[in-house]
């Protein structure tokens, strides 16, 4: 099943409907709703990779531990799961999943992208990542090697996406601006387009 319309969609049809016909929420409210939480800015994260695109010591820092990272761009992390953060680069391609439920960090990305809790999503992210980012429009050269790697409640994780060409000069909210959350669980690539 292709992970975009990933299981649920029959569900979330059955209630939409529902709710529109007992006149709690309409179905143009429901899908407005929905709309503003998929495409949601990531904010913080994006940030942080705008950063660390732009500054070589905090590059090392977020590489290096993520957390200490976060709090550096005052982003509050106590309480929270550790946070890795994982380069990709010409050799190697990270993705993120929680194969177990949800784990995502919600402090750094905000809410994960429907798809992400989706039982279509955390299966094959795991058994065809390639053809999971496929679905994406991400197409990995076959010598560039994937590594899938597991969030869990003890310890998240997120992706220092690659920078994309043509972006010297530009400014770190301009660079912020287009990293998206799929870019920072690595289903996607930051694109200048
Ligand atoms: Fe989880």
């Amino acid at each position: 099943m292709n992970v975009l319309e990933a299981d649920g969609a029959a569900l979330l049809k059955a209630i939409t409907k529902l709710l529109s016909a007992k006149g709690v929420l309409t179905e143009a409210e429901i899908a407005q709703q929905r709309s503003a939480v998929d495409n949601a800015p990531p904010g913080q994260g994006a940030r942080m990779v705008a950063r660390a695109w732009t500054d070589a010591d905090y590059r090392a820092q977020l590489l290096s531990d993520g957390s200490s990272a976060a709090e550096a761009m005052n982003i509050p992390m106590r309480g929270m799961p550790p946070l890795g953060v994982l380069e990709n680069t010409d050799e190697v391609h990270h993705l993120v999943v929680c194969t177990l439920c949800s784990c995502y960090p919600k402090a750094i990305l905000g809410y994960p992208p429907y798809w992400y809790k989706s039982a279509a999503y955390r299966a094959r992210a795991v058994r065809d990542p390639r053809g999971l980012l496929a679905e994406f429009g991400t197409i990995l050269p076959p010598q560039v090697k994937l590594r899938v790697v597991d969030s869990t409640a003890d310890y998240r994780w997120m992706v220092l996406p690659r920078r994309p060409d043509g972006t010297q000069d530009w400014s770190i909210e301009r660079l912020a601006a287009i990293v998206r959350p799929g870019d920072m669980v690595g289903v996607t690539i930051p694109t200048t387009e």
